[in-house]
């Protein structure tokens, strides 16, 4: 038979129907898919040496005769134990294996084999523990080499794995490089078929190496190519240039109840300037949670309306969308801004120059009517907003905010606007990204940080609350109630079948309210609710008709309510760093001092060490730091990276090869901005762009 890349599965030998199902379900069905399906990591069994040579501790292979290998059953338990002795020139060993009973039809004495794994000490003597065995041939696959080990699902063992892909090696003549040769020339990267290769079965780690850093460049240079000419495709259709109303604007911002920062003023200020080119603006503004960032959204609103454009700006909560409207509508009663909610249950709308803030509850298509004739100028809305029923007049700026992953969804919104013009993109994020890494994913993004808080805030006291605290903790509450002020408590959730946490927070407020504050009003918030529940919910505490307030983490992002000085976090141990720290972010938003209680019940040092640690960090970005030295950079880097399920090999921290990979892109695609020379290049960056989105 003759292999190829398209050969299915079951022509393969040793894969019957079970077989074909279980790798099925690792996606893969033909031979292409199984050289695909790469190794996590590697066991280094290369190391030869003769039987004589070994200790205990040391991991190695020894090549040697079988004297002897039996069955039998473990004394105790009803296990059974497979025991052999190996021999070589120097010297001889034993090893055993629990529950393989198979190995003695497999292997016989007198075989010449490979015996491979970790040599230990025991009852005297050194002995291999269920090491890996293998008939002595030249091309191995289990022992005397570096093994690979591969993602696999139950019934499916490494060796099937193994034996299944030496068999597809071949097939890898057949693969094309879809790196330019010029470029393969230049930099001496080696050959697509070859890299394949030692990647699944490397003949030395050297080999390894450069073969992993070859595929690991492509799908990077791959992703900079996508990202570079949707970039250039985008720069061909001009947005609509919006002028500076200076009257207008300064008027916004003397009725605000507050006076902006200088940082918050910068940063309208470059948006501003921004706007007014006809080239499409692609910003990224930085602030930490409470910064205030939604102010400048609304200078920039502003400036488009009056312009007669339309700005769109998508919040990834109902309850984070509704706030925002009310935010909204606040700030432009009395100015020619007609304000709009969208979302899966909402539609509210509040007119032009509306004298007193008053919002008209709309149907559906009203709503969409009005949007289409441009009688809304500022539409806030959560996904709902992409659905293929909604029709801007004119999209001309487009808002993300609070959302760190990449999805489709910015993508969308960006070729929503039609008409043969460009909206303007603005994203908004309290995570901040290291510089290097959002110049490599973003490209020539323009990145904007709020470093400074407002002036009269204080900085929130926090601390760690015991059982034995508890008491005093809400005799504190019950003392700043009294005061005027409100308190959040967030449950996590415990009980992996209480998704929403409806029951955590149900609990949790029956006995607030029947056992510690009776006299007070104790409300519920969770994900379960009605949009309307929520609203209601949302506003009856925003308007301190409800003192406190018992949430899950739907208020984790973006929530404000600056009366609330009081954020208490049950199970604190069981959220992360930054969650803590949006969390946290839900209070200190007015000049009260705020306080936030982490209330664990935890002992472990190590949870207790990165509590307190906690306590300690000033801003999200320090934040950000330790986060980086208590979780690694997987942590940070796979959520940034969660919108990239396309890198297989490189991740974010291949920050050199990223680099690299972006030159190179930028020069091929001078030379050639269609890949029009390039067409395997081509397809694959189509595809990706079909997939991904890139701005
Ligand atoms: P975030 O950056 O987390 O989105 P918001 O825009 O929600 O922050 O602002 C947080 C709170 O601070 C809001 O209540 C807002 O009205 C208020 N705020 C914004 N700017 C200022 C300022 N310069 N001085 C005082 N309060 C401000
Ligand atoms: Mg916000």
């Amino acid at each position: 038979m003759l292999l190829t890349l398209d050969t299915k599965i079951e022509q393969l030998t040793r894969v019957g129907r079970s077989t074909a199902t279980l790798l099925g379900k690792l996606g893969i069905r033909i031979v292409a898919e199984l050289l695909r399906h790469y190794p996590f990591r590697y066991d280094d069994f290369g190391l030869i040496l003769p039987i004589a040579k070994l200790s205990a501790g040391i991991t190695a292979t020894v090549g040697g005769k079988i004297e002897l290998i039996t069955n039998r059953r473990s004394p105790r338990r009803r296990m059974m134990l497979t025991e052999a002795v190996i021999s070589d020139a120097s010297g001889e060993i034993s090893a055993v294996w629990f529950n393989q009973p198979y190995l003695t039809r497999m292997f016989k004495p007198g075989d010449e084999v490979y015996l491979a794994g970790q040599v230990t000490y025991e009852f005297h003597q050194l002995q291999f523990i269920n090491p890996s065995l293998e008939q002595k041939k030249s091309f191995t696959l289990h022992t005397a080499r570096l093994v690979p080990i591969y993602p696999t699902t139950t019934g499916l063992t490494q060796r099937q794995i193994r034996f299944l892909i030496q068999q597809a090696l071949p097939a890898c003549r057949e693969v094309v490089d879809p790196l330019p040769s010029e470029l393969r020339k230049r930099t001496a990267l080696p050959a697509r078929s070859w890299s394949l290769q030692q990647l699944h079965f490397p003949d030395h780690r050297r080999h390894l190496e450069a073969a992993l850093r070859r595929l690991k460049f492509e799908e990077l240079f791959v992703l900079q190519l996508a990202l570079q000419q949707a970039r250039w495709q985008l720069r061909q259709v001009p947005a609509q240039a919006i002028l500076f109303q200076r009257d207008a604007t300064a008027r916004l911002v003397r009725s605000l109840p507050f006076t902006l920062t200088q940082d918050q003023r910068v940063a309208a200020w470059k948006i501003l300037q921004d706007l007014q080119r006809s080239v499409p603006m692609h910003r990224l503004l930085e602030g930490d949670v409470g910064a205030g960032k939604t102010v400048v959204v609304a200078l920039a609103a502003l400036n488009v309306a009056l312009s007669g454009g339309q700005t769109a700006v998508m919040a990834p909560t109902e309850i984070l969308a509704a706030q925002h409207f009310q935010t909204f509508c606040r700030w432009f009663g009395g100015f020619p801004v007609a304000v709009g909610l969208f979302t899966r249950t909402q539609r509210l709308v509040q007119l032009r120059d509306a004298a007193s803030p008053r919002s008209d509850r709309l149907k559906k298509s009203e709503i969409l009517a009005m949007l289409s004739r441009g009688e809304l100028d500022l539409v806030v809305g959560t996904h709902a907003l992409l659905q293929e029923s909604v029709r801007w007049q004119r999209l001309t700026l487009a808002v993300v905010d609070e959302q760190h992953r990449f999805g489709v969804e910015q993508r969308q919104l960006l070729v929503a606007a039609g008409n043969g013009v460009s909206p303007h993109f603005l994203s908004l994020t309290a995570t901040p990204i290291p510089r290097s890494l959002a110049l490599v994913l973003y490209g020539d993004l323009s990145i904007t940080a709020i470093r400074q808080r407002p002036r009269e805030r204080k900085p929130i006291m926090t601390q760690l609350v015991s059982a034995a605290a508890r008491p005093r903790l809400y005799q504190f509450i019950r003392g700043q109630v009294a005061a005027g002020r409100q308190a959040f408590v967030v449950c996590p959730l415990i009980d992996l079948s209480d998704r929403f946490g409806v029951k955590a927070v149900t609990a949790e407020q029956a006995e607030l309210q029947q056992r510690v504050f009776p006299d007070l009003r104790v409300s519920v918030l969770h994900g379960k609710l009605s949009a309307e529940k929520k609203a209601a919910t949302m506003a009856d505490f925003l308007a301190n008709r409800t003192s406190v307030l018992v949430t899950t983490t739907v208020v984790e992002v973006g929530v404000d309510v600056p009366n609330a000085t009081i954020m208490v976090i049950e199970g604190a141990e069981r959220f992360g760093l930054s969650q803590l720290h949006q969390l946290r972010g839900r209070v200190g938003r007015s000049g009260y001092q705020s306080h936030c209680f982490l209330c664990t019940e935890a002992t472990n040092p190590v949870v207790i060490e990165r509590l307190a640690a906690f306590l300690r960090a000033e801003d999200g970005f320090a934040l950000a730091e330790m986060d980086l030295k208590f979780r690694g950079p997987g942590q940070l880097l796979g959520t940034l990276q969660s919108g990239f399920t396309h890198l297989r090999l490189a991740t974010l921290a291949d920050l050199d090869l990223a680099e690299w990979a972006k030159t190179e892109a930028a020069a091929l695609l001078h030379k050639d901005p269609e890949l029009a020379q390039h067409a395997v290049l081509q397809r694959q960056v189509v595809a990706l762009q079909a997939s991904v989105h890139l701005e």
